[in-house]
């Protein structure tokens, strides 16, 4: 089997308010979509934050190949350059070749990736401070207001594991809004949060001291870099988690050596693919050190391929982050993946086990186009606060 043609459309698909975190605002989720197909007519679905023209000069590397030999492909996009690794694109082409490797054999992907240690992935709701929408609805900026939209997503999926994304602004707020969603929700719920490494050092150590009060399942990266994480470890009784300072292999000696965190949170993209996530999984065994998984804004397609590692990987024990709920359309078959009871089934079909809508493909794809000739070059990371920009270290 050779793959035989790669087509790739971006997409922007609406959430339901723009969402705040330290760097930007999400006012849309915008991915590629890639359709790998192979000469036996197999098509191999993936999706990927990198645009089109990043992709396409490495597009190449998967023409004419076999899409079971996923260490060359790997290999010969992560090394075509000295300094970056190309990950997103390599984990993107592994995603599809999964896909086609299990419609092949006609097996869910689960099934590939060792069988599911779980029939259901726990998935943590995923708490934004967010600007009202166009139709001046769903902002969400005080505790009061944090806490009933957390009830409300509660209420719709089930969740039982919450995540504020903090740093938009003062930590004094934060700590407010933790305060405020302990008292609701009561102790059986799992809390974390995430400043996004805005916050020094010192202040993630002052910060952390109050918010020991509030029983964290973990506090996720207070701090930037290695050094600050360590240093913070040290003085906070809050398990550290990480998505921002251990992203990729040569991270992880360092981490162990420094003392700098107890759990990594693994994107299968910044991690090159499914297949090093399991790799990681091993580490982390090896280590002592906790798991989780990542979320950049997937779209189902993406989605999917987490929830079919996840279910594979034994100490895999922290709720999976997913932007998902945001969502208020999906580009597969059937409409979005559904929750139950805060959490969610990998699909069951053979593969990823998702398949395109086209007609809303079509749609987003306009969508996509609509958006970028509204913005051009004139891109603000807060079309809110037009002369705002990210400042790092911010408090
Ligand atoms: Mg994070």
């Amino acid at each position: 089997m050779r793959i035989s043609e790669v087509k790739m459309t971006r997409v922007t698909l609406p959430i339901e308010a723009p969402l705040r975190h330290s760097y930007a605002v999400h006012r849309a989720f915008t991915r590629t979509v890639l359709e790998v197909r192979t000469d036996e007519g197999l098509v191999g679905l993936s999706e990927t934050a990198a645009p089109p023209e990043a992709i396409e000069p490495f597009v190449n590397v998967l023409l004419g190949e076999d899409p079971f030999n996923q260490e060359r492909i790997r290999m010969k996009v992560s090394q075509r350059g000295y300094y970056s690794r190309q990950w997103l694109i390599a984990s993107a082409f592994e995603i599809a070749c999964w896909d086609i490797i299990g419609k092949a054999f006609g097996v869910p992907l689960y099934k590939l990736l060792g069988g599911k240690m779980r029939d259901r992935v726990p998935v943590a709701a995923y708490l934004f401070y967010r600007y009202p929408n166009e139709e001046g609805r769903g902002g969400v900026t005080t505790p009061e207001e944090m806490v009933a939209h957390c009830l409300d997503l509660v209420g719709k999926y089930g969740f039982r594991t919450i995540k504020l994304k903090g740093g938009v602004f003062a930590p004094e707020h934060d700590i407010a809004v933790i305060a405020a969603l302990r008292e609701a929700l009561g102790k059986d719920y799992l809390l974390r949060l995430d400043p996004n490494a805005v916050w020094t050092a010192e202040t993630a150590i002052r910060a952390g001291l109050k918010l020991e009060a509030y029983d964290l399942e973990y506090y996720e990266d207070p701090t930037w870099g290695l050094a600050g994480m360590a240093s913070v470890r040290k003085r906070v009784r809050i398990p550290l988690a990480t998505n921002m300072c251990v992203i990729d292999f040569d991270h992880f000696a360092p981490a162990v050596e420094l003392g700098a965190v107890d759990i990594i949170l693994s994107d299968p993209w910044y991690w090159g693919g499914l297949h090093n996530t399991k790799i990681l999984a091993g580490m982390c065994k090896t280590f002592g050190l906790g798991m989780g998984l990542h979320s950049g804004i997937e779209l189902g397609i993406g989605l999917a391929a987490m929830l079919h590692v996840a279910a594979t990987i034994p100490n895999l024990l922290h709720a999976i982050d997913a932007h998902y709920h945001h969502l208020k359309d999906d580009i597969i078959v059937g409409g979005k993946l559904q929750y139950q009871d805060g959490a969610m089934a990998p699909p069951e079909g053979p593969g990823l086990g998702v398949e395109l809508d086209r007609a809303k493909l079509e749609e987003y794809t306009e969508n996509f186009r609509r958006a970028q000739a509204k913005a051009g070059r004139d891109y603000r990371p807060d079309p809110q606060r037009p002369t705002w920009f990210a400042m790092y270290p911010g408090w």
